[in-house]
């Protein structure tokens, strides 16, 4: 495995300036377009799975804290409030407090249940300067999450529903090293004590879990101070251990904020809080990204899909051409000249792009291309029209695979 502090330098995906301060990286160009394909591409999956986009503000007054819990129990990863005309504000450590005040502005029936409420939403995590680096050890992270608000009943089918979201998003990804881990509290007082809510959550969990099939263990200590969680984890490249995703249940938020709906019955009642979140931070994943395939992303994420090589000047305008034609089917492409240097030159610079489009003399008079694949496949010489729309439709379906056989 690759470093992805080092790679993403080199490929000039992020980097940091001292300036700006530690743990405070930021996107140059190529690392924001895999950045905004996987943004793209989980808001298309969640408004598929019937998710609602909203945006809050990262700040909050220190009460909304006091009152979800952060406060009490989270306050050494939070940074100090601010004060601000009287009052104190904070960055906020997580999203949930807000999406949960954002719920109880209106009133909702039983039937708008299950409610499912998603948001791109930056958050920040006071961390201390000796253990930032990278996108990994970072101040300030943008989480992909959602908070579901459902009835108890419901909150089974929806951690197994979140699981699967997850599952197709790791196979696009191509992400196939990931541990499943049911997290649970320990023994010390960080958590919210209510053992009742923890066994009531914990089997709902445990249940999920065993219904999915996958392997999992379970591990102590893990928990969110509000309840338990099932974690997917994977290993960076010196092994350490993160979690990308996560679907926790939580009754302790819903019974802070008092929230409710009305039930068929006419009555008032309080619904569960699901807390989840599918590719995890935007920085965490591209890290685990750049780290697992070498920077050579799969073709969706990558940041130029398409190089088109002339073989030599000759092929100069046939080659601009066959630019246009992948730009205009929406495919990221981009020409490197035959004065860049020698074809194979020009091939070993560019090997980190799923395809390479190969113009020489005979294809360019009959309007074809020779695609040589980033796994060292080479494809018989193809229509240009043709080649384009197959590797469109592997791109616009996720597919991990170069090319369909
Ligand atoms: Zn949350």
């Amino acid at each position: 495995m690759h470093d992805h502090r080092k790679l993403g330098r080199e490929l000039s995906l992020f980097d940091t300036d001292p300036l700006i301060g530690a743990g405070l990286p930021y996107w140059l160009p190529d690392g924001a377009i895999v950045r905004h394909s996987l943004e793209e591409y989980i808001r298309t999956a969640e408004r598929r799975a019937g998710y609602q986009h909203v945006y809050s503000p990262v700040l909050g007054k220190r009460e909304l804290y006091e009152i979800s819990g952060h406060w009490a129990h989270y306050n050494d990863d939070m940074y100090p409030p601010m004060d601000v005309g009287g009052e104190q504000v904070v960055l906020r450590p997580s999203v949930c407090p807000h999406h949960a005040v954002m719920y109880r502005s209106r009133s909702h029936s039983y039937r708008e249940l299950p409610l499912r409420m998603a948001e791109l939403g930056a958050m920040y995590r006071s961390e201390l300067s000796g253990v930032l680096g990278g996108l990994t050890r970072v101040r300030c992270i943008q989480l992909n999450d959602a908070h579901i608000f459902c009835t108890l009943e419901q909150v089974a089918d929806e951690a197994t529903a979140a699981l699967a979201l997850i599952g197709s998003a790791y196979q696009a990804m191509g992400i196939t090293n990931a541990r499943y881990r049911l997290s649970l509290p320990g023994a010390s007082g960080k958590y919210v004590a209510a053992p009742e809510m923890w066994q009531r959550a914990t089997k709902i969990l445990s249940e999920v879990l065993d219904r999915s099939g996958v392997p999992y263990e379970a591990a102590e200590g893990e928990a969110a101070f509000y309840g338990p969680k099932i974690d997917i984890q994977v290993s960076d490249h010196a092994g350490r251990e993160s979690t990308l995703s996560t679907v926790q249940v939580d009754f302790h938020q819903p019974e802070q904020f008092d929230l409710h709906y009305i039930g068929a019955d006419g009555g008032k009642h309080r619904p569960v809080m699901v807390h989840r979140s599918i590719i995890g931070s935007v920085e965490r994943v591209v890290a685990h990204l750049i780290e697992l395939h070498g920077g050579g992303f799969p073709a969706w994420l990558a940041p130029v899909q398409v190089v088109v090589l002339p073989v030599s000047d000759a092929q100069e305008s046939d080659a601009a051409q066959l630019r246009d034609h992948c730009l205009s089917a929406g495919l990221r492409a981009q020409v490197v000249p035959a004065e860049a240097g020698n074809l194979g030159a020009r091939v070993r610079e560019t090997r980190l792009a799923p395809y390479q489009f190969i113009v020489g003399p005979a294809e360019a008079s009959n309007g074809d291309v020779a695609i040589r694949l980033r796994d060292g496949r080479r494809l018989p010489a193809l229509a240009a029209g043709d080649a384009i729309a197959c590797i469109r439709a592997l791109i616009q379906a996720n597919d991990t695979r170069l090319w369909a056989d």
